[in-house]
């Protein structure tokens, strides 16, 4: 697999999660049963928050979100143009618009809230903000907007889990929690995450509206599940509305908790190799990190440099990867990609800051069980290429 002397990724796994996947095999039951209950309530902990609904995916989780919250086709929701496609994707899924908006600058790569200000019209139902890296939006700010203009307010929480606001009220009060700041919170497990069981999601929320409709959404709309039939507990069922199959099986949940009781450890380890690549990254001439000097408030889900100049960024990726040291993009535009220039969405949008962004951002790599020392040589492969 790894030709990569440094992976942009790698999971933090080992004998507990064999352990984990071989309770379920011997348990002889695979599909939402006792370990997607528990995995669910031990989220719903970590967050603070009273509804946790284990998913097949973030786009699953995002799909519901807005079908939870009653949008339908010609709604239209704001969102970054820097995001991962999901939000935007599921979005056109139900016939909605995904509006684009630029993000705060090119360090702050979150939605910026005066761009979502004046983006808002007769139509605007939503707003979805994305916590870039695990670094929050300024959320106090976005939250207002919302409640002034009565939107909802959705957080693709995908890179921010187990990320809490530690400093001021200036993004989020005291100490609260990523995906429980809104109306809704989506998580993704896909393998890259902070959190990782292969695929799988999470939606979570306060309102218990909102979590018996995302769970009745889960499973084909019907009002009882198997497992609830299993134990004796219900002999039949009715079907309320047109749902899906997004149900996460026992074996992700097992791996989900191993992985949930993991998370606060290796998010603190991430915030300590960033902190190192931020004080060796600033010292190079020209570069610039996204969110300086706030690691303390972030799940560190990802390690993102700006190259000097934008026609320098190919160059400095290239001779990365002849060290064998892997880097990414997060993300190209998404109103940039052909489905989206032609279905025309997104309307007449300047992404002046976020064209930029993409054309100089640089996903480095980052990982709980890297080394101080891959830091370093990550950080000197970045100057030499540079200098
Ligand atoms: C990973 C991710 C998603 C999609 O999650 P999947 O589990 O891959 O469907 C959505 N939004 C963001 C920001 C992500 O990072």
């Amino acid at each position: 697999m790894s030709e990569w002397r440094i992976p942009l990724s790698d999971l933090s796994y080992g004998v507990e999660e064999e352990e984990a996947v071989l309770r379920v095999v011997r348990s002889r039951w695979l599909s939402m049963g006792p370990e997607v209950q528990a995995f669910e309530q031990e989220f719903a902990g970590l967050l603070g928050v009273r509804h946790a609904v284990a998913v097949s995916s973030g786009t699953a989780a995002l799909h519901l979100a807005y079908l939870a919250l009653g949008l339908h086709a010609g709604d239209e929701i704001i969102q970054p143009a820097i995001n991962f496609v999901a939000a935007a994707n599921m979005a056109l899924a139900i016939g909605a618009v995904p509006v684009f908006a630029d993000i705060a600058g090119l360090t702050e790569p979150t939605i910026d809230p005066a761009e979502i200000e004046r983006l808002i019209g007769p139509l605007t139902r939503a707003v979805v903000v994305m916590h870039y890296g695990g670094y929050f939006c300024r959320m106090a700010e976005i939250k207002t907007l919302c409640d002034r203009h009565g939107l909802f307010l959705i957080e693709d929480a995908c890179h921010a889990v187990g990320a809490a606001y530690r400093d001021s009220q200036l993004r989020s009060p005291h100490g609260k929690m990523a995906g429980t700041l809104g109306d809704i919170a989506c998580f993704s497990f896909f393998s890259n995450k902070n959190l990782a069981v292969g695929e799988g999601g999470m939606v979570v929320t306060d309102r218990d509206d909102l979590a018996e409709r995302l769970r009745r959404l889960r499973s084909h709309g019907m009002t009882t599940l198997t497992w609830d039939r299993h134990r004796g507990h219900a002999a039949s069922y009715d079907v309320l509305l047109h749902g899906y199959n997004y149900r996460l099986d026992e074996l992700r949940a097992a791996l989900g908790r191993v992985q949930l009781a993991k998370l606060t450890d290796g998010n603190a380890r991430r915030r300590l190799l960033a902190a190192e690549y931020r004080r060796q990254l600033e010292s190079i001439p020209g570069v610039q990190v996204v969110f300086p000097g706030q690691e303390a408030n972030s799940a560190c889900h990802l390690e993102v440099m700006l190259a000097p100049e934008a026609r320098l960024r190919d160059a400095i990726r290239a001779r990365l990867a002849e060290e064998k040291i892997q880097t990414s993009l997060h993300y190209p535009l998404i109103p940039d990609f052909t489905a989206f220039t032609q279905t025309g969405s997104g309307k007449a949008g300047h992404w002046s800051r976020s064209h930029e962004f993409s054309q100089r951002a640089i996903t480095l790599p980052l990982y709980p069980t890297m080394t101080t020392e891959q830091v370093g040589q990550v950080c000197d492969a970045v100057r030499r290429a540079i200098g």
